[in-house]
């Protein structure tokens, strides 16, 4: 029996995790949180039975409680409902499948209090991977990755022990506007961005594969998992999404997994590493794929993977404020107040804006963030799309 736990239950990974937990019979879920979907929570409850339950906000954790009244849960809310489930006793494993980097404290006392992490959440790696990685060393728990690329690289990895790498490639499916110039992407709307080729994800993650933020992200998650140096990450242009990253290693081998673009595999494999179970997906065919490509990415159009690279090196709390300002502006996105291209144009303004912190404690990394929410915010109204 494998006891879980899963913040995000109700999002694109939560609800993965749990079509993982119905077909393998031997997890068991102690406790879930969400934001705000409380008839899916209901659901979740009344199918997977946990002894703790989290909304972030107090209204849906009222509203929750009355509809699970007849049940032995315990409904929380806020921080402390997050931290509650994060540390509950019950579990061995936390999934962090919510959005943002409001995961960074339960990440953190999640580690503490002993349990593995299944990451999806990326961002609380991006602006704490510098005291996210040694703690969990010093707690001797593991980081297991959930997102596709970064699994690809911790299989690649599999009994290589000692071996020293050359590079790591990670590649990218290039999002829907890949081949796009700048002119072309000052119309896009969030309908276009928001239809990615390949992968079904959350709203947030799709607009940040639209901008290539997301690989931006990804190349920050990829140095804090895996110890590497910027200059030893590259990423590739891929857009079949087959080869999900790879190693290369220093007599030129490279290992690579490859597979459909499922993020049930990734997930499934960090819940169960190192064993591998049974999984009833579509598998690959080459003859039906027929070809694979690789281009170079396109950093002058695609401003925001330039822009990570650049916050990646200045490191600090510059990272935090390119991840704050790019959660900041994708919301504004999503909420039709600004056009696409000034997504990357708010994070480079942020940046430019901020005073840097050298190595940020967690209160200078959410001091950051509410810095670069309140600049954004004063900004934004006389902002001129360029
Ligand atoms: P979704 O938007 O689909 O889901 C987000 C989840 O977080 C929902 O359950 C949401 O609850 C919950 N949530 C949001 N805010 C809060 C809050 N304040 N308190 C508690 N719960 C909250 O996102 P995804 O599943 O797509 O992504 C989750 C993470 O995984 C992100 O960091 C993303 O980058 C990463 N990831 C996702 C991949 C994917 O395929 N989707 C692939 C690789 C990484 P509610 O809906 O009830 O508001
Ligand atoms: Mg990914």
């Amino acid at each position: 029996m494998k006891k879980i736990a899963i913040l995000g239950s109700t999002g694109s990974i939560g609800t993965q995790t749990l079509e993982i937990v119905e077909e393998n019979k031997d997890l068991i879920v102690t406790g879930l949180a969400a934001g705000s979907n409380v008839e899916l929570m209901e659901k979740q409850i009344r199918q997977f039975k946990p002894a703790l339950a989290a909304m972030w906000s107090g209204e849906a954790a009222a509203d929750l409680k009355r509809r699970v009244a007849d049940l032995p849960v315990k409904v929380v809310c806020g921080m402390e409902g997050l931290l509650e489930i994060a540390t509950m006793p019950e579990a061995e494993i936390l999934v962090t499948a919510i959005v943002g980097m409001i995961g960074i404290r339960p990440t953190i006392a999640a580690i503490e209090s002993g349990k593995d992490i299944a990451l999806a959440n990326k961002e609380t790696l991006v602006t704490a991977g510098h005291i996210i990685m040694p703690l969990a060393e010093k707690c001797g728990v593991r980081i297991l990755p959930v997102d596709s690329e970064h699994s690809a690289i911790f299989q690649s990895l599999n009994g290589e022990a000692g071996n020293e790498i050359e590079k790591i490639i990670l590649t990218a499916s290039g999002g829907p506007f890949r081949g796009k110039k700048t002119e072309e992407l000052k119309k896009m709307k969030v309908e276009d961005a928001l239809k990615h080729p390949n992968w079904s994800m959350g709203r947030k993650i799709t607009i940040d594969s639209a901008t290539l933020v997301n690989k931006g992200l990804e190349v920050m998650e990829a140095k804090w998992l895996f110890d590497v140096d910027l200059s030893e990450i590259q990423v590739v242009v891929h857009p079949q999404s087959i080869i999900h990253s790879a190693v290369q290693y220093r007599d030129g081998g490279i290992i690579a997994q490859l597979g459909m673009p499922d993020m049930k595999l990734p997930i499934q494999y960090a819940l169960f590493y190192p064993e591998r179970r049974p999984m009833n997906t579509k598998r690959v065919d080459f003859f039906e794929l027929g070809q694979m490509t690789f281009e170079k990415p396109d950093m002058d159009t695609f401003t925001g993977l330039k822009l990570a690279y650049q916050a990646a090196r200045t490191g600090g709390s510059m990272p935090t404020v390119f991840n704050a300002a790019n959660e900041k502006a994708v919301s504004l996105f999503l909420d039709r107040k600004i056009s696409f291209l000034q997504i990357p144009q708010l994070i480079e303004a942020s940046m430019e804006h901020h005073r840097l912190i050298e190595n940020p404690g967690v209160e200078e990394i959410l001091q950051a963030e509410a810095e670069t929410y309140e600049f954004i915010q004063s900004a934004v109204s006389d902002f001129i799309i360029r």
